[in-house]
């Protein structure tokens, strides 16, 4: 579906992503972990193209719908824009579909509220909503559980799983929350400017490199 090769992305004289090879196929579950500034960010912006390669491609396949939940949006708080207006901006949605999907996130009913408005833990629904009505082919989700209560996540990572299984959609997500996240995911990439390790959970927990950058000492997981 989307791949990298040997990408780079520099900010000014920077190089804050280097080497980067990855493969998303349909029906994955990939998360990305690292810690703060090891480019995670940067690497998914980089997939969208929302960031040009210094050296290296990205290729996606023709027509791609990519569902995407940034990490940071600032919403002016002087922009009066509803919920339901929100969920329409990238692709016109009935009010059918958009009530759907909020009930889905576990925030029915939000649609005349003003988007400013909104709790951060219902903002991050509705942000999930907006890339579920986008019928992705892939996810990619930048923390998309930050200020989730959990329940909250428990049911974010339950809608993962049923979106792969029903539509058969790739999932990359970048997170912090290794436990849960590694428990949720078929293979994980740990970065840190460069792939400093990937493999299975299981793999990736266990390898001294992504354990060294997480100071987890030696040993199993
Ligand atoms: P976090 O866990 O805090 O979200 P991250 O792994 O997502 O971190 P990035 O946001 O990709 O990290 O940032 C990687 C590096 O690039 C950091 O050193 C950051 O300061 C720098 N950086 C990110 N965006 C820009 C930008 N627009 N201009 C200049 N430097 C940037
Ligand atoms: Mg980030």
């Amino acid at each position: 579906l989307i791949r990298a090769e040997n990408l780079a992305v520099e900010y000014g004289e920077t190089r804050v992503l280097a080497g980067v090879d990855l493969a998303l196929e349909p029906g994955e579950i990939v998360t990305i972990v690292g810690p703060n500034g090891s480019g995670k960010s940067t690497l998914v912006r980089a997939l969208i193209g929302l960031e040009t390669p210094a050296e290296g491609r990205v290729i996606r396949a023709p027509g791609l719908r990519i569902g995407y939940v940034p990490q940071k949006l600032h919403i002016d708080a002087s922009l009066p824009i509803t919920v339901r207006r929100f969920l329409s901006l990238p692709r016109r949605v009935s009010d059918a579909e958009a009530a759907e999907a909020l009930a889905h996130t576990g925030v029915p009913g939000l649609e005349t509220r003003q988007l400013a408005r909104l709790s951060g833990g219902q903002f991050q629904r509705v942000l999930l909503a907006r890339a579920l009505l986008m019928r992705p082919q892939i996810l990619i989700l930048d923390e998309a559980t930050q200020g989730l209560d959990q329940p909250g996540t428990a049911a974010f990572y339950r809608l993962i799983e049923d979106l792969r299984t029903e539509t058969g959609c790739a999932v990359l997500m970048v997170s912090h929350d290794l436990h849960v996240v590694m428990s949720a995911s078929d293979r994980v990439i740990c970065l840190n400017g460069h792939v400093c390790c990937e493999g299975t959970p299981k793999v990736v927990s266990e390898a001294p490199e992504y354990r060294a950058l997480f100071g987890l000492g030696t040993g199993g997981a």
